[in-house]
């Protein structure tokens, strides 16, 4: 048996065409691409590499860290037009990093605007602003009272050159909900103290709210990695992670003999069982949640015993499938067992799930991209 027990594949045409997808359908609005988190687990450098070829140009990180780290590991690709949103901000010490590498902070607080307001006038030019308003009463952002004193004030937002003004959705997901409108109408209201910046209400699920909240700018994450934007519904997007599980060997029991690690059961017919490493990906699908089924290669399966971290035992008598052999790997993710039943599986969402599943298995890349 050759190479490692499992792999985790990052398609990286499967997330071009995603954004493609999401861009299309939001133009003339621009699509950004939200990569926090090393691009959700999936790894900043080679999906914004792939990114930048399908086309965007606008891109959030959360910390100025990362920022850098892309402006560094892309500097030979970086087009003059591409902006980079930094959503923490920028912190005293960082200020500096934010200018050299034209990163954009996204201001949330009274704090952070009276820093970069500083620094402007220190430098005796207008900085390129972002600012994050707060229109749910969230706690998220520049509150309508902070942000009516800073608009009044002389000097209160003077020197920076405010070219994005953001807020979040807080129930983007559910469609039906009247503070998806209420928030609307509040950015519609604020945009017009900032004549000449752009309006930025959507995330995954906002887009899928229709065109009236794709304002100028939609900043897209979970749908682009794969995940559904929207509760019970399935994802219309392509799946851009594969797991794959190497079936390591198979065995045949006979009826009354013990299966399973521990002993617990006995077999109540000739069996046939194959020992699968699945992975970190078992945290997920093995759970008691998951009520002891599973799918590989796209076929339901029953797990028996225990399984251990990394690996499971099926019963595969009935599987008529010639394909169950040692050495093989099998298909973990289907259009059924995606990202967004494995957040459920887990009461979680998908963003814990790339983030932590990606983290976890050695990465390897699919697509055309030079790495
Ligand atoms: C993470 C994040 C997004 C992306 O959200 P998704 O639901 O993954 O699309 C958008 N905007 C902000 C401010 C974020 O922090």
């Amino acid at each position: 048996m050759n190479g490692r027990p499992a792999v985790l594949t990052v398609d990286l045409d499967a997330l071009a065409s995603n954004w493609q997808a999401l861009a299309r359908l939001t133009a003339p609005a621009r699509c950004a691409a939200v990569v926090k988190a090393d691009a959700y687990g999936l790894g900043a450098t080679p999906v914004v590499r792939r990114l930048l070829q399908a086309g965007c140009r606008e891109f959030f990180v959360a910390r100025v860290d990362e920022g850098i780290r892309l402006r560094d590991s892309l500097a030979d690709v970086w087009p003059r037009e591409a902006r980079l949103y930094v959503l923490h901000g920028a912190p005293r010490e960082a200020e500096q990093d934010c200018l050299t590498y034209g990163l954009v902070p996204v201001l949330g607080s009274r704090q952070q605007v009276d820093h970069w307001r500083a620094l402007a006038r220190r430098l005796g030019r207008a900085l390129p602003t972002a600012l994050q308003v707060d229109t749910a009463m969230s706690r998220q952002g520049l509150s309508p009272l902070i942000l009516a004193r800073l608009i009044d004030a002389d000097d209160g937002l003077a020197g920076l050159a405010t070219e994005l003004v953001i807020s979040d959705l807080v129930h983007a997901r559910n469609p039906q909900h009247p503070a998806n409108r209420r928030q609307l109408e509040l950015v519609h209201r604020w945009r017009q103290r900032f004549p000449a910046a752009r309006a930025s209400l959507a995330c995954s699920a906002g887009i899928f709210l229709g065109a009236d909240f794709h304002l100028d700018l939609v900043r897209t994450g979970a749908a682009m990695y794969g995940a559904t934007p929207t509760v019970g519904q399935r994802t219309p997007m392509r799946q851009v992670v594969q797991v794959q599980a190497r079936l390591l060997h198979c065995q045949h029991i006979s009826t009354g003999e013990p299966m399973g690690d521990r002993n617990t059961s006995r077999a109540q017919r000739p069996t046939r069982l194959a020992t699968v490493a699945l992975g970190p990906v078992g945290d997920y699908l093995c759970g008691p949640a998951s009520h002891g089924r599973l799918r590989l290669q796209g076929r339901r399966m029953t797990w028996v015993g225990r399984p251990s971290t990394d690996t499971v035992t099926v019963d595969i008598t009935d599987v008529d499938d010639e394909r169950l052999t040692p050495g093989r790997l099998l298909e973990v993710l289907d259009e059924v067992q995606d990202i967004n039943a494995l957040a459920q599986l887990a009461r979680t969402n998908a963003f814990e799930v790339l983030t932590s599943l990606c983290g976890r298995y050695r990465r390897q890349y699919r697509g055309s991209v030079p790495l």
